[in-house]
């Protein structure tokens, strides 16, 4: 096997970024108007948004690590729209509703590029399409569902359904069947636009921390408090964006969310590689699994190859295997060489993970706490890229106390009206028992073998139980 060159948390995007110089922690007492725990995607463009919208508010960032360094600066980068979980979307909310929230996640991805462009934000920002493709029968228009629902809401604007042969006029592959092609999407280098987000929030009057772990919160009718080792932050209004951690031993939210990893590795530049398989048009690829294989390509000609089939994480726990795991690295390297053959005997000179922040319905959501002062986004479930510009809209307004489109948004809910994941240790034993049932179930089925009876059957105790699993 190819063993990556450096195999580290934070991965190749943050080092090709240069994250610069750290910021001082939080040291003392501070008063604020808004204060948001978290510094990745959802904290900054929340801040953003506040910030565009009423200069004047006093907002505190803090961040426990380094801003940009948790999932939002080492992801796959790919921003997409909501469009493919429309029909999850529909379930949940009803069609008026959910189309309300499609539409402005659609508008999220553009949102993006502007900012990248007005701003002088250098993100590698790419509007060049979503291509799913399947690897086995079992995936063969998987998608349909999706599809129907958008063709019966009368979509005249339909995601493309393309053959085998259009399949490989976009990227070629002995894996690859057919396939569908979403047009709202783009991808970016993560940690780039996380970076430049934190500068121009930064340049807009919000106060960053890092290295300040909020370890308690007071939330109650007068107003919130949140400690770190070294200091306080009084506040109106309060925005967790503590994404994965708001799985953990202790958050309010622990029995709503789940915590997984993914998992990445990148190709030395094979730029001879890309023309040989005609990949040389920028789309974002995914296969059609529900422990989903993602590739991209950067501007060096390099591949980008992830894999959602990392271990599920105890607790919320850092720093394990959610971040560094050689045996989920080796699988995502055999994954990536088995759809590219030609990259066997290539160097991968990064390998690197993240947790991801599972909802029972695999779709985001703004938990309203009961104080009605206090905001949470989370479960993204591996999609927050594009949507977390438009999440950070809507806590923009919520903590504005606007009446808008974004406030009205149907997927900000009360905390108590999410749906509830299994609780610990059942949640950990069993996600694990499931994943590799679902780990075997799908390598057979690309293997053309019948899967084991066995693992057939535990790989769908998720949709029996209501939990939905994959895109
Ligand atoms: C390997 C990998 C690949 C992915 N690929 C994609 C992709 O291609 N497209 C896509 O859309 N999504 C992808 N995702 C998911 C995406 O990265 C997330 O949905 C998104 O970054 C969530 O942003 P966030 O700001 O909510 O959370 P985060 O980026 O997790 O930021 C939360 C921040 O809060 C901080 N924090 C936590 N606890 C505390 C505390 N107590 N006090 C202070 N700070 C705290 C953390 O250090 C972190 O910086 C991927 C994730 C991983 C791990």
């Amino acid at each position: 096997m190819t063993e990556p060159v450096r195999h580290d948390p934070h991965g190749f995007w943050i080092a090709e970024a240069g994250a610069g110089p750290p910021l001082a922690p939080l040291e003392g007492d501070l008063e604020a108007d808004v204060v948001i725990v978290g510094g990745g995607f959802t904290g900054l463009w929340t801040a953003w948004h506040l910030l565009g919208k009423d200069p004047e508010t006093r907002v505190v960032i803090l961040e426990s690590d380094r801003v940009g360094h948790g999932p939002s600066g080492r992801n796959g980068g790919f921003a997409d729209a909501l469009w493919v979980s429309f029909e999850r979307l529909v379930e949940e909310y009803g069609l008026g509703p959910a189309t309300d929230v499609a539409r402005a996640s659609g508008e999220s991805v553009h949102q993006i590029g502007e900012f990248a462009e007005s701003e002088g934000v250098d993100c590698w920002f790419r509007r060049d399409g979503y291509l799913n493709v399947s690897t086995s029968p079992s995936q063969d228009f998987s998608w349909r569902p999706n599809v129907e629902a958008m063709t019966r809401a009368g979509f005249e604007d339909l995601p493309k359904e393309l053959d085998h042969t259009e399949v490989e006029a976009i990227c070629s592959s002995p894996a690859f069947r057919e396939g569908i092609f979403y047009r709202e999407a783009a991808t970016v280098q993560p940690a780039r636009l996380a970076f430049g987000l934190r500068d121009r929030v930064a340049g807009r009057g919000a106060l960053l921390f890092e290295h300040s772990p909020v370890r308690r919160i007071e939330d109650g009718p007068g107003g919130v408090a949140l400690f770190t080792p070294t200091g306080s932050v009084r506040a109106d209004r309060l925005v967790m964006a503590a994404g994965a951690m708001l799985a953990g031993i202790g958050s309010p939210l622990a029995d709503r969310v789940t915590l997984a990893s993914s998992h990445m590795v990148v190709s030395e530049p094979v730029p001879d590689l890309l023309d040989e398989i005609g990949w040389t048009g920028g789309q974002a690829i995914s296969d059609c699994r529900s422990l989903l294989n993602y590739f991209r390509t950067t501007p060096d000609g390099r591949i980008a190859f992830g894999w959602g089939g990392g271990r599920i994480a105890a607790g919320g726990r850092r720093r394990g295997t959610a971040e560094v795991d050689p045996a989920v690295i080796g699988q995502v390297v055999r994954n990536a060489i088995s759809y590219f053959p030609g990259l066997a005997g290539r160097r991968f000179d990064y390998a690197w993970g993240g947790p991801i922040d599972a909802s029972a319905t695999h779709l985001p959501q703004i938990a309203v706490m009961p104080s009605g002062r206090s905001f949470a986004a989370v479960g993204y479930t591996g999609n927050g890229v594009g949507p977390s510009q438009m999440i950070g809209r809507a806590l923009a307004s919520l903590t504005l106390g606007l009446d808008d489109r974004y406030s009205r948004l149907a997927l900000i809910r009360p905390a108590s009206a999410m749906t509830r994941v299994p609780p610990e240790p059942f949640r950990w034993v069993g996600g694990a028992v499931i994943r590799m049932a679902i780990e075997r179930r799908e390598a057979a089925e690309i293997e053309g073998r019948r899967p084991d009876p066995l693992s057939s059957a535990i790989s769908d105790i998720p949709r029996l139980i209501g939990f939905h699993i994959g895109r």
